[in-house]
């Protein structure tokens, strides 16, 4: 059994004057614990909640005795997470100030502090006692309510002062069965296309999602340089315009990776397939982006179109109960899947295998040799089984003709329109060397 997580928000209605203020006193209060507990957490090297509720707990609750006593606990898990954040970018050298700032805060609840009362209000424990607050249904809301996912006991409020509402951002939980896989797709994440291999066929699918980051990282340094020179650093107008450039960029890369990872995995579950990734690394250490100089540019590369891309698959196949299995990453680009020798490559990430003779393209390579290791960690020996997924059409490569060496590159344009796979059509196959 795989358990599927989703975050759900939903707003309230807007809150009469007197009470809203309530939820402002009580976010003052929770952000002035949260402050203090992440200073003292980052001062002695706590990331670890149990121990950080162990030591201050008696504090917390001295400081705000009229506080319901659960929010001592809520608080002491939001400061150890961001503490645990903060000191991990410090020890890679990202930090980019002394002490980690507080400031958005979402007020953490648990089972105490909260509960669902009928379907459209909820109830909250603050200092002035329990307050009931109706919310608004949405769409995205009574979906997961129909379908069968079961609200958690954890939830996240938000402010929303301009509209005296509160923002709830509820968790849904679901246990899945995951099967038995009948079959593999294998999956290269790269930072511009997401090679996948399905029915002995590569397809390139486009994401741009390194394109996409370096463009808005070139964009925003533009408006940098002409409000820096008119304004100074640092200014309103300035920040305000960072705010929704960075808005705007998570919603299209998000947009990108949730709509090809619902494309992946419903393939996988319908073929009742594993799906086969490789297992990165904790650094940007990979190759391919090693281009790029500055390193916090390359981490965001990193993250958004690896991190990123892999996790949206794992969270849609979790849902599903589509098997992720992952295979040592090291090399997968520079053998021969057929021949076990090295490939020489030259431009355009298209090579040559030194034994055959014949032509490669990159993605297709790594593909066939994720799925080769894949079935090597199935108990066969890996090589051996290279016919076992590859049609034979009697000429001297196994892969048959050199157009089964390349991939069928789709365009984002295209395949975001999709449900599925199926719906390519020759016109819309574009091959990559004509
Ligand atoms: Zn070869």
């Amino acid at each position: 059994m795989v358990e599927a997580v989703r975050t759900v928000v939903v707003r309230s209605e807007q809150l009469p004057r007197r009470t809203f203020r309530i939820f402002v006193e009580l976010e003052g209060m929770y952000r002035n614990v949260v402050e203090q507990l992440v200073l003292y957490a980052v001062n002695n090297g706590v990331t670890k909640f149990t121990r950080l509720k162990a030591e201050r707990y008696r504090e917390v609750r001295s400081l705000y005795p009229q506080l319901p006593s659960h929010y001592a606990y809520t608080a002491c898990q939001d400061a150890a997470e961001r503490a645990h954040s903060f000191l991990r970018l410090r020890r890679m050298g990202r930090a980019r100030k002394a002490y980690p700032e507080v400031r958005g805060v979402s007020i953490w609840l648990d089972d105490h502090l909260w509960r669902v009362e009928g379907l459209t209000s909820i109830s909250m424990a603050t200092h002035r006692g329990r307050v009931r607050v109706s919310i608004e249904l949405n769409k995205h809301f009574l979906r997961y309510v129909n379908r069968g996912w079961r609200l958690a006991t954890e939830a996240k409020v938000k402010l929303d002062r301009r509209e005296r509402r509160l923002i709830l951002y509820l968790t849904f939980k679901k246990e899945v069965s995951e099967y038995r896989p009948k079959g593999y797709i294998t999956v290269d994440v790269n930072e511009n296309a997401e090679a996948v291999l399905i029915d002995g066929v590569v397809y390139l699918l486009e994401t741009d999602l390194s394109r996409i980051t370096l463009g808005y990282y070139y964009r925003k340094k533009r408006v940098q340089e002409r409000y820096d020179r008119v304004y100074g650093p640092g200014s309103r107008p300035e920040r305000k315009i960072f705010k929704s450039l960075r808005g705007n960029e998570r919603a299209l890369k998000r947009e990108i990776r949730q709509k090809l990872a619902a494309l992946i995995v419903r393939e996988a579950a319908r073929r009742q397939a594993a799906i086969v990734l490789e297992r990165l690394g904790k650094e940007p250490a990979k190759g391919m982006i090693e281009r790029i100089k500055d390193p916090q540019l390359r981490h965001r590369v990193y993250q958004a179109a690896f991190k990123g891309m892999q996790r949206a698959i794992e969270e849609k196949a979790r849902e599903y109960g589509v098997p992720v299995i992952y295979v040592d990453p090291r090399n997968t680009s520079r053998v021969c899947p057929i021949h076990g020798a090295e490939i020489v490559y030259g431009k355009d990430r298209h090579g040559t295998c030194s034994r055959g003779g014949e032509t490669w393209h990159r993605d297709v390579v790594a593909c066939y040799n994720l799925l080769l290791r894949a079935l090597g960690g199935d108990g066969g020996n890996a090589p051996s089984r290279v016919r076992a997924f590859v049609a034979v059409d009697g000429g001297p490569v196994p892969l048959g003709p050199t157009a089964a060496h390349e991939p069928i590159r789709i365009s984002r344009s295209l395949w975001a329109r999709w449900r599925s796979l199926g719906a390519i059509n020759k016109h819309e196959q574009i091959r990559i060397n004509t």
